[in-house]
């Protein structure tokens, strides 16, 4: 019978639950246990899909083509579970469902009401993921205690310890303890309210992990202890982490949270092997070389519309032993071939991500030409393919005018054009081409060479695709179609003949880079870019 854990925060949002939540998953699987992992959200939305990224960052992609939310991201950078559209719930998903069944009949009789009809699907949502062959459940639930909106999903799981037994289910709450700037006082009374909200609701917390700037030291921890009714052994310091979010799990087992949970939950273990994630640390704590790229994107404000894309060049530097540096250029403030130069001084690759409408789109053609003609190695993802087409097209192939249908619906040369399947489309919500698919690559390409495989799968979240009928032009002016589906239909990849590495994929790659598995693509990208920045091509 799987165990469970769930995960709370307090206080103020975005205290790195996602990152605790994923940390926790590693830790467990150092011992051999194996876990599966969910995010609950308390939005209406169904999934994050129909969000802008300014609202709630990336919208992260699983293989089976779910939209979800970010922290889906790490969970899957850092532990083996295979997540699933199971794995990302939120309020509109456990409403709708509850809607569609009454409508069915399915309550007859009843008036149907949050307890004990939503509590219940929360709770089926829940024991879904306990599969037999997974020794721990851990449940993210998103928001902040004290949330009018989590108040479902908080009732659901003190619903849950009781019928599982208290033994089966561990409660950690991550919560913040602030240090004034005016004194250097460290203050517990938010942390304490916090769980006095929680315990108001029938949920006492195990562990309470501690988001701090500075060290805890053992009477603070004792006043958090005692107030919080939690031992003084499982009341966790988490630091800011010093040079990487990769430290987490590290700092975290130095306390030894693993074997607090292990104990709680009656797990056994015959020992713990972090070799891979620990050598990973050293090479991030003192990085042998530097290297900047530029990422050139249209939502670069908001650091987490790019998340999995920073991650996925995070680890291509661990796997060249390398500190990736980002510079985030606002493709929107590129007006010029002035302004890009400017702009692009000095970095040695070009990476332009996804995105979805007009603007900002010349900008990143401009930057897209600038790094075509410097030889500036380029990685294009998704909307990085389609823009480099565009700028192909007008300025290699002379189609002046060339442009994509998502732009400009009637231009003469819609060299991106609307894919076949989404012309009927009407409603917007998880309607896109999404998930993992097929893609062939074509013998002697750089992007084969790469990947070192003829058939590789990759994660999709798009509408729009390259038009075929100018496939031939193109191919005379020097750009290969080194990645095809496998019925040679759709175009997958795209590169540069005369270039030392100018790749652009339709698909995103970044959701499937981790830290011990940096992505091929990414990987020969910085190597290309630090190859020619030590002059050795
Ligand atoms: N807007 C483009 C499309 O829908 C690209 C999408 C993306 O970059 N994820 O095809």
């Amino acid at each position: 019978m799987a165990k469970h854990i769930f995960i709370t925060g307090g206080v103020v949002s975005s205290l790195g639950k996602g990152l605790t939540s994923a940390s926790i998953g590693l830790l467990l699987e150092s011992r051999g246990l194996k876990i599966n992992i969910q995010k609950f959200d308390p939005y209406i939305n169904v999934d994050p899909g129909t969000m802008s990224p300014y609202q709630h960052g990336e919208v992260y992609v699983t293989d089976d083509g779910a939209e979800t939310d970010l922290d889906l991201g790490h969970y899957e950078r850092f532990t083996h579970a295979k997540l699933t559209r199971d794995c990302s719930v939120t309020t509109g998903q456990i409403y709708g469902e509850v809607i569609r069944r009454e409508r069915h009949g399915d309550y007859l009789g009843k008036t149907v009401q949050v307890v004990p009809h939503i509590t219940n699907e929360i709770k089926r949502r829940i024991r879904k993921l306990a599969t037999d062959d997974v020794d721990v459940v851990i449940s993210e639930i998103g928001g902040t205690v004290g949330d009018i909106e989590g108040l479902p999903f908080l009732e659901a799981i003190r619903q849950f310890a009781l019928e599982e037994g208290r033994e089966n289910v561990m409660f950690i709450h991550l919560t913040l303890v602030p240090r004034l700037s005016a004194t250097g006082e460290i203050k517990t009374k938010p942390t304490q309210h916090s769980v006095g909200k929680l315990r108001e609701i029938g949920i006492q917390p195990d562990i309470l992990i501690c988001r701090t700037v500075a060290r805890l030291n053992k009477e603070v921890r004792q006043k958090i202890s005692l107030f919080c009714n939690v031992p003084l052994d499982c009341v966790i310091e988490e630091k800011d982490a010093e040079y990487s979010i990769y430290e987490v799990p590290v700092m975290l087992a130095r306390q030894n949270t693993d074997i607090l949970v292990m104990k709680h939950l009656g797990l056994k273990s015959d020992g713990k092997d972090m070799r891979e994630w620990t050598n990973i640390l050293k090479i991030l704590r003192k990085p042998p070389r530097t290297i900047e790229v530029a990422l050139v994107g249209k939502y670069v404000e908001l650091y987490d519309s790019y998340k999995s894309v920073y991650e996925a060049l995070t680890h291509a530097g661990i796997a060249n032993r390398a500190k990736v540096d980002v510079r985030r250029v606002s493709s929107d403030s590129l007006k010029s071939a002035r302004d890009v130069r400017a702009a692009l001084k000095g970095v040695k690759g070009v990476v332009v991500p996804g995105g979805f409408g007009h603007r900002g789109t010349e900008g990143m053609m401009l930057a897209i030409n600038h790094a075509r003609r410097k030889k500036l190695p380029f990685l294009g993802l998704c909307m990085g393919l389609q823009v480099a087409c565009m700028e192909f097209a007008r300025n290699v192939c002379a189609l002046k005018d060339a442009n994509s249908a998502e732009f400009a619906k009637d231009t003469t040369h819609p060299v991106i054009t609307l894919m076949d399947s989404q012309g009927n489309v009407v409603d917007m919500g998880g309607t896109m081409r999404l998930g993992a698919y097929p893609c062939r690559l074509l013998k002697g390409s750089k992007a084969r060479r790469a990947y070192g495989a003829e058939e590789i799968s990759e994660r999709h979240r798009h509408r729009y695709e390259f038009n075929n009928a100018y496939r031939d032009i193109f191919e005379k002016k020097g750009m290969i179609f080194s990645g095809l589906s496998p019925d040679g239909l759709l175009v997958e990849m795209v590169e540069l003949k005369d270039h030392p590495w100018f790749i652009a994929t339709q698909a995103h790659p970044e959701f499937g880079s981790k830290p011990t598995r940096p992505h091929p693509l990414f990987r020969a990208f910085i190597k290309t870019a630090l190859d020619l920045a030590a002059g050795k091509k």
